[in-house]
């Protein structure tokens, strides 16, 4: 998640684990500032976190969601990213987000994604991700809209994507 220079004082006084790239600096997602589905620095969180709204807040803000409905979805595709988790488990990185273990799972058993290969070798991971990446796709992710905004989620990361806790 990239930050804004003006920010990292405050933000390291909170404990983010701040890297530098090239004069851009980040913090590693999953955020450990999520604490049970919430931020737990949610007053002071940073201001890209601020200005993201994901497509289950928009439909919520529209009334297109009561709280109940909206708070489902996140609970269900939370309770799908666990079990994919679970299932790559045999990534040893358990800090990393879901896609970069899938990336690392796919390279240490050379396999391609949707390849009838993995389903047949891994038909559980592969039903459970399909369910996840198609709930991600369809309930939370914000395609680019004409401002050219960026569709982000908290759940997977797909390339091209950044990734973002509600
Ligand atoms: S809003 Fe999400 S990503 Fe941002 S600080 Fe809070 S938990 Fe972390």
């Amino acid at each position: 998640m990239p930050l804004e220079l003006a920010e990292l004082p405050p933000l390291r006084s909170l404990g983010f684990d701040i890297m530098e790239v090239l004069e851009q600096a980040y913090f590693p997602q999953p955020c450990a500032k999520l604490v049970e589905s919430r931020c737990s620095v949610y007053a002071a969180r940073p201001n890209n976190c601020r200005g993201y709204r994901c497509k289950v807040l928009r439909r919520l803000e529209q009334g297109e969601l009561d709280v109940e409905q909206a708070r489902a979805l996140v609970q269900k595709a939370t309770s799908l990213r666990s079990t994919v988790q679970q299932l790559l488990a045999s990534v040893s990185d358990c800090t990393s987000s879901v896609w970069a273990r899938l990336e690392a799972f796919l390279k240490a058993e050379n396999l391609q994604l949707d390849s009838p290969e993995f389903s047949r070798r891994h038909p559980q991971l592969g039903m459970h991700l399909m369910m996840l990446r198609r709930m991600v796709d369809e309930e939370f992710l914000v395609k680019k809209d004409a401002a050219g905004g960026q569709g982000r989620c908290l759940l997977i990361r797909p390339a091209g994507h950044t990734c973002m806790p509600p």
